[in-house]
């Protein structure tokens, strides 16, 4: 079989539950190989083998009573189970969340985001997720900045992170900072060195990455049952003696662990720089091990979704609430949201900004909410799309023409369709005349219509005019039909005909065109892959020149439209440009 035998199982045995649940408490074994065939055809390779293990699991499934179906189905559609999200690519098209465990009594929720950056699709994958179970649940969502690294966090991140959430129509029902609770934190820290639990490390940093490799206890653990010696060193890291670098708390795991987060990670570190809310008032900070459990617990967290990336860390989660005897939230794990050659990590994207690479956080290559919106997606489209991935585990990266064609059917009826012309071609109609015709700015829907005077004289795209033929006849969209005498290319690159009629000639090819008494000089910047083999690509930003119409200097910045043949696009700062959004 293609895949993990155990995945399949599950898949299987959620199929046969499913099914006999609705069957009176039976299934049997064609209903259940032609479903998990539509799911995965490429199990057809093996039949025989999957036929077997269907009898085996059809049989268990039915041996089951109407309650006990009804109980286990329950437990494959909580969090966890991916039956629901199997399909290709990990897309399907439920667009609902699996219930949670344990949901009954309210769900809290919180999206815990670091100031020191920009939002990006990832973020807005899980607060998406975050604020769709609490809405589930007529619960609360909670916005935590997780502002306790001074050194990376600025006050311009916490207001774009607000700005952001605000275009994607999050309400979050109450914004905090982790940093408001940093005496409570302190408290906590306090408690736990002073239990035991966690302890003061003056060694060098290079000697505890030694000690840890080597599954050794640093001289300072070895003495934690030295009273005197281990409440003095409490005493000073709180009131601030020690300074950056010369001392940490760690939590006190066990250094033989195999998961090496476990093995004494740092809880509490010295940072002497001004942080954006509190300045130099505190020295000591949490990092996110020891802030997030202990947050989430006493904000009232009932679901801690968390991406799969920290799934080494939940145990030290827990530890740390254990130790503390402080209430566990559920930790829900999900998959990170990426896509192949669109980095989104910070560190990756404010080395391309300083390298002068890429123009800032709203570079329309980026996937940050902030150069998504400017680059023409609709907030809508975004939470359709993370929804229709579910709460998948597995860490496929879906394709970005998914995301293209949710915007695509969200935005088509909306926008206006205008006329572009790339790498232009003068069209001479001999006899054409001077007059003013009026277009619609949408086929179908009511969207105006506009004025365009037009002469003997026109602009056609280079891409249509190779493919024309001296004698062919071709329509002018939307105006009349015209008939080529002479295709020029050696000289001036003019082609000259001569009007025909009106008439609507079925097949006839339709050509865009640009008048000459009404048209503009325009560039569109199109964005390719940011990245090619894992580089920076140096191509991944296209201009292309051309004349559209010159109704489009009368829209605002930041308006949709629709360059008929060439693609969805949005207005930019100049009158005279605009950025790609997609075909
Ligand atoms: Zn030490």
């Amino acid at each position: 079989m293609v895949e993990s035998n155990d995945e399949i199982h599950r898949l299987l045995n959620a199929i046969a539950l499913k099914n006999a649940y609705e069957h009176s408490g039976i299934t049997n074994v064609n209903t259940v190989l032609s479903r998990i065939l539509s799911f995965k055809p490429e199990l057809k390779s093996d039949i025989t083998t999957l036929i077997k293990e269907i009898k085996i699991v059809v049989d268990a499934v039915n041996r089951l009573d109407l309650g006990q179906q009804k109980k286990k189905l329950d437990d494959v559609h909580s969090v966890g189970n991916t039956v629901d999200s199997s399909s290709k690519h990990g897309i399907t098209n439920l667009h609902e969340l699996p219930k949670l465990q344990l949901a009954g009594t309210g769900v809290i929720t919180r999206f815990p985001p670091e100031p020191n950056g920009y939002p990006h699709i990832g973020h807005a994958k899980a607060v998406i997720i975050d604020e769709e179970y609490a809405r589930m649940y007529d619960g609360k969502l909670i916005l935590r900045f997780d502002d306790t690294n001074p050194i990376n966090e600025k006050l311009e991140y916490y207001e774009a992170i607000k700005q952001d959430l605000e275009w994607l129509g999050i309400k979050p029902d109450i914004i905090k900072n982790t940093s408001d609770d940093i005496l409570v934190l302190h408290e906590y820290g306090k408690k736990l060195t002073r239990n035991g639990d966690a302890y003061v490390c003056t060694c060098h940093t290079d000697n505890i990455h030694k000690f840890r490799m080597e599954q050794v206890e640093c001289p300072c653990r070895r003495n934690i049952d030295n009273i005197d010696f281990t409440l003095e060193r409490i005493d000073k890291i709180f009131d601030g003696t020690y300074h950056q670098n010369e001392a940490i708390i760690r939590f006190r795991g066990n250094m033989q662990d195999k998961n090496t987060v476990m093995r004494d990670p740092t809880l509490f570190r010295i940072i002497e720089f001004p942080h954006p809310l509190l300045g130099e008032k505190i020295k000591l900070w949490p990092t996110y091990d020891f802030a997030a459990p202990v947050e989430d617990s006493l904000d009232g967290v009932t679901h801690a979704l968390r991406t799969k990336e920290y799934e080494l860390r939940n145990i030290l989660y827990i530890n740390i609430l254990d130790k503390l005897q402080l209430r566990k939230p559920i930790v829900v794990e999900f998959s990170r949201l990426e896509f192949d050659n669109m980095p989104v990590s910070k560190r990756k994207i404010k080395q391309l900004i300083d390298n002068g690479q890429i123009s800032g956080w709203d570079d329309p290559r980026l996937l940050t909410l902030l150069a998504m919106r400017k680059r023409g997606f609709d907030p809508k489209a975004i939470r359709k799309f993370v929804l229709s991935l579910g709460l998948t585990l597995a860490e496929t990266k879906p394709p970005f023409e998914a995301l293209e064609s949710m915007n695509r059917k969200i935005i088509d009826p909306v926008t206006i369709r205008l006329f572009f012309v790339k790498d232009p071609i003068m069209l001479v109609v001999d006899d054409g005349k001077n007059s003013k015709i009026t277009l619609s700015n949408h086929p179908t829907n009511d969207l105006g219509t506009r004025e365009i005077e037009v002469s003997n004289t026109f602009y056609i795209s280079r891409d249509d005019a190779i493919l024309l033929a001296e004698d062919q006849e071709v329509r002018l969209m939307e105006l009349y039909n015209i008939k080529i005498n002479n295709i020029d290319w050696e000289n001036k690159k003019v082609i000259t005909s001569s009007y025909l009629n009106k008439d609507l000639v079925r097949n006839m090819k339709k050509i865009q065109w640009v008048s000459d008494k009404a048209m503009t000089k325009y560039s569109i910047v199109v964005t390719k892959d940011l990245y090619l083999n894992d580089k920076f690509n140096p191509n991944s930003l296209v201009t292309v020149d051309g004349y559209a119409e010159s109704t489009v200097l009368q829209l605002k910045s930041q308006t949709q439209v629709q360059f008929i043949r060439f693609g969805f696009c949005m207005t930019g700062e100049k009158k005279s440009s605009a950025i790609f959004t997609h075909r």
